[in-house]
Order: C-alpha cells, then sequence, then structure tokens
C-alpha cells in the first residue's frame, strides 16, 4: 500500500506539477482532488513544456491511470482544449478519467467570477471555481455524471436558471438561455461521456492492492478555504485533508505527506503575504524565476522565504517530507534571507496567526551568504555548495521535517533525490 499526496506549503506555484511528474514514473494512478483549471501546473520533460489546468501531472506516463476527483470541478469546454492540446503535442490521454461527482463550471460561473467590485478586489483568476463551490455547497450545482442525462440535466438547469439570471441581471450581465446551455452540453457529452465514471471502485482496489497512488494538490496551504487568508483564498481545501475526501481515500491509508515548497515565496492573487519584497530583490527573483502566474500570467508577487507559513502546512497537512523547488533560482544572491518569525505589535511569533489577513506581521529575519555558484547541474546533495546546503539545512530544521526533494532547474532530469 502506497499513497503518497503532494501539496503545496505556500501560496500556491510551489512546483507541485514537476513534483508530481518526477514521481509519476513509479505510480500506478494519478488524482487531482480539488479546485479546476485555476490551477495551473507546469511540466518541462523530454515532449515539451506543458502548463497543465485540469489534467493531472501523471498524463506523461501512457501507463499511468489520471483521475480527476469528486472534489474537483471541470470546465468541460477548457478540458476538451486542453486535451486536444495534449494530443496534439504527441501526449496520449487515453488514461484520463472525469469521476461521475465533480461539478460542473458552467459560463454563468465564469461571467459571475469576480463580478462586481469585492470579487475584483479579491483577485480571483476568473475561471468560475468560487461560484462553482457555491453553487454546489447551496444544492444548486450540476454534477459531471448529469451529463449523461439529457432529461434530468434539463430539469436541473431549468430549476437553477431563474435564481442566477437575477444574479447575472444584478451584475448587469445578460440572461442565460436554456436552450443554448444544454446545447453546449450535448456536445460536452458527446465527447466526454466515455470517460465518466464513478471512480471509487476504482480507487479502492488500487488502495487495497498495494498500488501506488499520488494525490495532486493545487494552490497551497495558504489559500486553503478553512486555514488560509479567507476571503483571499480558494473555494476547496488544498491540504492533506481534502485529499482524502477529494479522492475517496480515507486518511489511515496515506502513507506520505510531501509539502512542495520553492526556496523562497511567492504569491498570485490578492491578500496578505508578509515576506514580499517590493525592492530590486523582489524583481531579482521574479525575472530568475520567471514568476509570472501559469493561468493568468500575472506577474506573481516575490519575497523570501517564509518559514512561519512553512511550519502551519507542515502541522495542516501532517507533512513527512519536503520538497524544495527552485534552489538554482538562488544562486546569484549576495545575501538571502529567511523569514524565521512575525513580529505583531511587541510581540514574536512563530506560529501563523489568524490575524495575518489583517495585514499587521512584520517578518523576522536571519541573513544568509549567497553561495554564488550555479546548482543547476547538481544531481546529488554532496554537488551542492556548502552554502546552500547550509541554507537548505536551515529550513528542513525550522520545519522539523527531511528534505526529501531539491530541484535545481524546470527540466524533469534537474532534481536530486535524498
Ligand atoms: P505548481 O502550480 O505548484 O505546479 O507550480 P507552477 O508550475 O505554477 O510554477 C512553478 C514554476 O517554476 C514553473 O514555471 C516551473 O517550470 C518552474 N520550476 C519548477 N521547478 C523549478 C526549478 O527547480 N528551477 C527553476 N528555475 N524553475 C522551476
Ligand atoms: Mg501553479
Amino acid at each position: 500500500m502506497s499513497v503518497t499526496v503532494v501539496v503545496g506549503a505556500h501560496w500556491g506555484d510551489e512546483g507541485k506539477g514537476r513534483v508530481i511528474d518526477y514521481l509519476a514514473s513509479k505510480a500506478d494512478l494519478v488524482i487531482r482532488f480539488q479546485g479546476g483549471n485555476n490551477a495551473g501546473h507546469t511540466v518541462v520533460n523530454d515532449l515539451g513544456t506543458f502548463r497543465l489546468h485540469l489534467v493531472p501531472s501523471g498524463i506523461f506516463y501512457p501507463k499511468v491511470r489520471c483521475l480527476l476527483g469528486a472534489g474537483t470541478v471541470i470546465d468541460p469546454a477548457y478540458l476538451l482544449q486542453e486535451i486536444a492540446n495534449l494530443e496534439k503535442a504527441g501526449v496520449s490521454t487515453s488514461n484520463l478519467w472525469l469521476d461521475r461527482r465533480a461539478h460542473v463550471v458552467w459560463s454563468y460561473h465564469r461571467l459571475l467570477d469576480g463580478a462586481g467590485e469585492h470579487g475584483a478586489k479579491l483577485g480571483t483568476t476568473r475561471r468560475g471555481i468560487g461560484p462553482v463551490y457555491s453553487d454546489k455547497h447551496a444544492y444548486r450545482g450540476i454534477r459531471i455524471g448529469d451529463l449523461v442525462h439529457p432529461k434530468l440535466l434539463s430539469q436541473r438547469l431549468e430549476d437553477v436558471l431563474p435564481l442566477k439570471n437575477h444574479e447575472m441581471a444584478y451584475y448587469g450581465l445578460p440572461p442565460l438561455e436554456l436552450g443554448k446551455l444544454l446545447n453546449e452540453a450535448e456536445e460536452w457529452r458527446q465527447k466526454l461521456s466515455g470517460r465518466i465514471i464513478d471512480s471509487l471502485p476504482i480507487v479502492r482496489r488500487a488502495v487495497e492492492s498495494g498500488q501506488n497512488i499520488l494525490l495532486e494538490g493545487q494552490l497551497g496551504v495558504m489559500r486553503d478555504i478553512d486555514w488560509g487568508i479567507y476571503p483571499y483564498s480558494t473555494a476547496s481545501s488544498p491540504t492533506a485533508g481534502g485529499a482524502c475526501n477529494g479522492s475517496g481515500i480515507p486518511p489511515r491509508f496515506i502513507r506520505e505527506v510531501i509539502g512542495v515548497t520553492k526556496a523562497y515565496s511567492t504569491s498570485v492573487g490578492g491578500g496578505p503575504f508578509p515576506t514580499e519584497l517590493s525592492d530590486s530583490n523582489g524583481d531579482k527573483l521574479r525575472q530568475l524565476g520567471e514568476e509570472y502566474g501559469a493561468t493568468t500570467r500575472r506577474p506573481r508577487r516575490c519575497g523570501w522565504f517564509d518559514a512561519v507559513a512553512l511550519r502551519y502546512a507542515v502541522w495542516l497537512n501532517g507533512l513527512s517530507a519536503l520538497a524544495v523547488t527552485k534552489l538554482d533560482v538562488l544562486d546569484s544572491f549576495d545575501k538571502i534571507l529567511l523569514c524565521t518569525a512575525y513580529r505583531v505589535g511587541d510581540q514574536l511569533i512563530t506560529d501563523m496567526p489568524d490575524t495575518i489577513a489583517q495585514g499587521k506581521v512584520e517578518p523576522v529575519y536571519e541573513e544568509w551568504q549567497g553561495w554564488k555558484t550555479s546548482t543547476r547541474e547538481a544531481r546529488t546533495w554532496n554537488a551542492l555548495p556548502n552554502g546552500a546546503q547550509a541554507y537548505l539545512r536551515r529550513i528542513q530544521e525550522l520545519a522539523g521535517v527531511p528534505i526529501r526533494y531539491v530541484s535545481v532547474g524546470a527540466h524533469r532530469e534537474q532534481m536530486i533525490c535524498l
């Protein structure tokens, strides 16, 4: 039995996609368990550079079954485009499956996402994710499995449309037409119905027969609906707890929880980000790390490594190991700062406060000497410069869990396994 969860230990975009792509060579099944196409997981391998938004990052191995789990939300039009792009690049998607319980993102969810001033302030990706999860929780959602029952689907849409049109009118948007939505759904049914399954018997058999299963999280703990920087959070739980719910694998079968973090910190979207740099160091991190969102191409906010957020991720996910990515981005810095605590008023704290969303915390830093050597060719721990080893050891010490992987470039091969 081997179930491994891979989650983001910061604000998202830590490099989960590339870690999944690396680990999937030994996997039988990869499951995305929450979120939708607001994710952007970049994979660089011999087949090319791919930005995956819905399709799990195990798709590059034909023998690996890839599943969008019950906890995800799926924009069928977007998924069909992503499938077409992958096929065009020579990547087979014949092993991609969708659980019947995943919810459908409709055009009205996209239109309502971020509508109005309040929405705009939060900096959402406008992919309809907040609205579709709120419909799910208000029992107004439509599930992927409903697409294959046109009569039921039509009834469900008729039931929800009056209220949706009320919302559309509130934001000055044109009313929705049932016929148009049904036509779209018919196209999706024709193209996707062969992939729509009840995944639970398959997942259960895979767990019981000891197959290697990877659960792929999206975003990071700081965007969790319960524990993140609400309301600048996402609408689901990108944590190990969410992984169990969204995949249908009970907690006691999880053997390993890997937290992915960059060697510095970044955040896309609004909300508190205590170590954010607005100086030349921030620009340098953005430039060297190519920190532009995979979904929106928005410039990512960049800052020094936040170990307070990491410790929070370690606890909330029960992390058993870390994967530290993008070490190479720090190669040319003279000095590197590491945030070990926050100052709130005259208090020094190392636990993430729930008041962080009020923006009143000030990072407390340690200063580290840069190693000023390229790490990009390193493939073993011993090949890393002493300064980089010391910096990573300190991160490990602050986290209280071992670093298992270090990446020194975006390509699949640029990985050190400890
Ligand atoms: P995810 O959302 O957690 O999967 O991460 P993203 O794919 O959104 O962002 C990570 C970015 O960093 C991508 O552009 C990756 O290609 C890139 N990347 C990942 N690992 C490394 C690394 O070790 N070094 C460098 N330079 N880039 C990396
Ligand atoms: Mg991303």
